[in-house]
């Protein structure tokens, strides 16, 4: 990069105060502003502990670490600098600003280091992605997946399968170069196609992942649903261990949809507390209902809610409008108002449930078998013997775009038109590339990089 493309400094750590800050610097005056602050360069990758100095005033704001990566070989690819300071706001502030002062250097804008790791070819975006996703990650489960993102395991496969298209591609465009030889003969469009299938195949699989990889990313959506003073807030409460829904005595005060974030060992899933539905002439508690249904409708899995000590709970069981394909489990609650003789609500599980669990949101009896079918669900909907590819939908669009090409390419090869063929081959490999970062960037980079925090 030129001396014209701004240095850029930025905290890289979290919020002050704390006890460790770390600032960087990256740009083609990393070195200068270093020597600036301390004096001296250094030894490359290698921490010295140094006065850092004001270079305006020479006053000392801090004693801290100094690192120096001279690039191509640190995390921009540019010269690199690391501060480690006390984390104190005023040491910081003081930092940012003598750093500010010299010629050629500004803050970074978010992402912005990252985006310079991307253009000088350190990353690819699909590892850029698994770095975005291993800062956010809040489970376990999410990091493991994050971890083989950064680790180029989709960036990996995807820049092989572009390697094996554009040779098939090779293949077709030969024979449209010299169909006038004798030698080249019509078998390498056979071959290309035949390539072109198999990749087809390849694509086709990671494509059929169930959405595992998304859904990791996002967390499941349990929607807690039934009518009005089951028990719905007080069961949110019990599992999330927190005052996160309120918790009322009298009918309809929980007017809005309340989520709550989870983590079941390991895997992350967000409970909806749904507003009691129910007929209501109150805007607002319509609105509530709305929003219910709303939630319980795209929801990965409902807990319907009844009072179990109410012989009437059951006939207002099917006022819910979730997908049909939405699996529903019965949630018998209030056990504890319920006597061992009185079997007045020993009802069968309806067709519509697929599981059924007695318990008290109230004492918390039987709430650990609901924990445990809950932390089930989500390791049979998350988890999968192999690590899957796909995490992002826009991962999912570009190979079913490059899927897409590949099935039409093949409908060519019925018709003798080598030249379609070739477009169609040169269409995937496009799709793939963007997968990757590799062509037709521009576009994409913005969606990638809007995420990042300044400073990374
Ligand atoms: P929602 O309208 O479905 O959200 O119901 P709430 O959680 O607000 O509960 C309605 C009332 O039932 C409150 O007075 C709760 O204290 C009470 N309640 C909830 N769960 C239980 C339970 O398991 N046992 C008993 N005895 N009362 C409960």
């Amino acid at each position: 990069m030129s001396n014209a493309t701004p240095t850029i400094f930025a905290l890289s750590s979290g919020r002050p105060p704390a006890a460790i800050a770390v600032v960087r610097i990256s740009g083609p005056r990393a070195g200068a502003a270093l020597a600036a602050l301390t004096g001296r360069v250094g030894v490359p990758r290698t921490a010295r502990l140094t006065r850092v100095r004001d270079p305006a005033s020479g006053e000392t704001i801090d004693r801290g670490l100094a690192l120096w990566f001279p690039g191509p070989h640190s995390e921009t690819g540019e010269d690199t600098a690391e501060l480690q300071l006390h984390g104190g706001r005023a040491v910081i502030a003081a930092t940012l600003a003598a750093l500010g002062q010299i010629e050629g250097l500004r803050l970074a804008e978010p992402g912005e280091f990252t985006r310079r790791a991307f253009e000088n070819g350190r990353l690819d975006l699909t590892r850029v992605e698994g770095l975005a996703d291993l800062i956010f990650a809040d489970t376990q489960a999410q990091r493991r997946q994050a971890v083989r993102q950064l680790g180029g395991l989709l960036g990996s496969h995807a820049e092989g399968w572009r390697t094996r298209l554009i040779e098939a591609l090779a293949l077709v465009e030969a024979r449209i170069d010299f169909s006038d030889e004798a030698d080249v003969t019509e078998d390498l469009v056979t071959a290309a196609l035949e390539a072109a299938g198999r990749l087809r195949e390849d694509i086709h699989r990671a494509l059929a992942d169930g959405g595992r990889g998304e859904r990791l990313r996002d967390g499941l959506v349990v929607a807690i649903a039934g009518p009005p003073n089951a028990g719905k807030s007080s069961l949110l409460n019990r599992v999330a261990k927190r005052d996160a829904a309120i918790v009322s005595p009298y009918a309809g005060t929980t007017r809005d949809v309340i989520a709550v974030q989870l983590d079941l060992a390991g895997y992350p899933l967000t409970l909806l507390d749904t507003a009691g539905i129910r007929a209501s002439t109150d805007p607002i508690e319509q609105e509530g209902v709305r929003r219910a249904r709303a939630g319980a409708a795209g929801a990965d899995l409902v807990l319907w809610v009844v009072d179990f000590s109410d012989k009437d709970a059951l006939t207002i069981y099917d006022t819910v409008d979730t997908a049909a394909s939405t699996p529903r489990w019965l949630i018998r609650n209030k056990i504890d108002l319920v006597a061992a003789k009185d079997d007045h609500q020993k009802s069968e599980i309806s067709m519509i449930d697929h599981r059924a669990f007695s318990l008290s949101a109230k004492t918390g009896a039987g709430l650990d078998a609901l924990l445990a079918a809950l932390t089930d669900f989500a390791r049979d909907h998350l988890e999968s013997s192999e690590p899957v590819l796909i995490t992002r939908a826009r991962h999912r669009r570009a190979l079913e775009e490059t899927e897409a090409a590949l099935v039409r390419a093949q409908a060519e090869g019925t018709t003798d038109r080598e030249d379609l063929i070739a477009e169609e081959l040169r269409l995937a490999a496009r799709a793939l590339g963007r997968l990757t970062g590799r062509i037709d960037v521009e576009n994409v980079l913005d969606v990638v990089f809007r995420d990042f925090c300044i400073g990374k």
